[in-house]
């Protein structure tokens, strides 16, 4: 008997643990409150999102390609890159995008406590309000990781956690291909989906490069781009 316990008792632990982590990374899953991967509808309407940043230089050359193919996106920003970068907030403000909340520190925010959570997000709030933003603040998790504390820090404010079904340049053979970036976003994006991008950073050029190839390819297809507020506002 006590041989059996101890047999069984470490891997009812691992599975525990097994299990905890896949929900920790879950796109569609969470243990409080609305998780939003994608919206339903069968209208032809993609969000559009960039983490990260706003970074000097980089800010600058994403509103312009979206203000050449007249698309309104949504950046979720750091809260501490905002602090140093204020102006380059404003000006996603003055372009008419939305601005989101992607954390203070942007550290995984599996073990945290509630306190920790709700500094780093009132915090970043705050400094979006100074940028100018005074639509609904949407928050996304850094890395898309949550267990306890974030989920239910945001139900509890009334707010959803916004994932992404299309992540194009998260996996390193297609991330260094702009070709490749476009058509993966390509092939995948249905309607209601949310897309993930990093193109803040120097390192990210072919992220960057992709942006107008995406929004060219989506708009042949028929697709519409709209903020994440708006999209889920078109919720069926
Ligand atoms: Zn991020």
């Amino acid at each position: 008997m006590r041989k059996k316990l101890l047999i069984t008792a470490p891997l009812v632990l691992l599975a525990g643990a097994m299990a905890l982590w896949q929900v920790g990374k879950s796109r569609t899953f969470q243990f409080f409150g609305v998780i939003v991967p994608r919206v339903n509808t069968t209208e032809k309407v993609v969000a559009l999102t960039f983490d990260d940043g706003p970074a000097k230089g980089g800010t600058d050359e994403i509103l312009r390609v979206l203000d050449e193919m007249k698309v309104k996106a949504t950046f979720f920003v750091i809260g501490a890159e905002l602090e140093e970068n204020l102006d380059e907030g404003r000006k996603i403000v003055a372009a008419g995008h939305e601005l989101g909340n992607h954390s203070y520190s942007h550290v995984r925010m599996l073990l945290v406590s509630p306190s920790f959570v709700q500094q780093e997000i009132e915090k970043t709030d705050r400094l979006i309000r100074d940028a100018g933003y005074s639509r609904e603040i949407n928050f996304r998790p850094p890395y898309g990781k949550k267990l306890l504390a974030l989920p239910y820090y945001l139900s509890r404010t009334g707010r959803k956690t916004i994932m992404w079904d299309v992540e194009p340049d998260s996996k390193p053979e297609i991330a260094s291909d702009s070709q490749k970036i476009i058509e993966e976003t390509r092939s995948r994006v249905r309607p209601g989906s949310i897309i993930l991008l990093h193109a803040m950073y120097p390192s990210r050029q072919p992220s960057l490069k992709a942006v107008r190839g995406i929004i060219e390819s989506l708009k042949q297809e028929g697709y519409r781009f709209v903020t994440v507020s708006d999209l889920l506002a078109m919720a069926n």
